[in-house]
C-alpha cells in the first residue's frame, strides 16, 4: 500500500509563493531543499492512500488555513535554513 502526505505538494506550491514574497532568502536548490523539509517537519504530516491523497491536495491547496499554516511553517524554516545556510 502506498501512502501520500499530500501537504508537501501545498508546501511545494506555496514555497513559489513566498519565494516571490519574500526574495530576500535564498532559494537555490539546496536552502529550498532545507526549507520545504524543515516546513514539513514542523507541519503535521497528512496522510491519505495515494490515490486518495491526490484529490485531497487538491481541496488543501485550495484552503486558505492550510495554505496560511504552510506559510508560517516554511518562514519559520526559512528563518532557520538563512542562518545556517548550507550552500
Ligand atoms: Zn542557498
Amino acid at each position: 500500500m502506498k501512502f501520500k502526505n499530500y501537504m508537501e505538494d501545498v508546501v511545494v506550491e506555496v514555497y513559489q509563493e513566498f519565494t516571490k514574497r519574500y526574495p530576500k532568502y535564498c532559494s537555490c536548490n539546496r536552502c529550498k531543499t532545507d526549507t520545504i523539509a524543515l516546513a514539513l517537519t514542523n507541519l503535521r504530516g497528512k496522510y491519505a492512500s495515494s490515490l486518495e491523497g491526490e484529490v485531497l491536495a487538491k481541496v488543501a491547496r485550495d484552503d486558505p488555513q492550510v495554505r496560511t499554516d504552510a506559510l508560517v511553517a516554511l518562514m519559520i524554516a526559512a528563518e532557520i535554513v538563512a542562518s545556517n545556510p548550507k550552500h
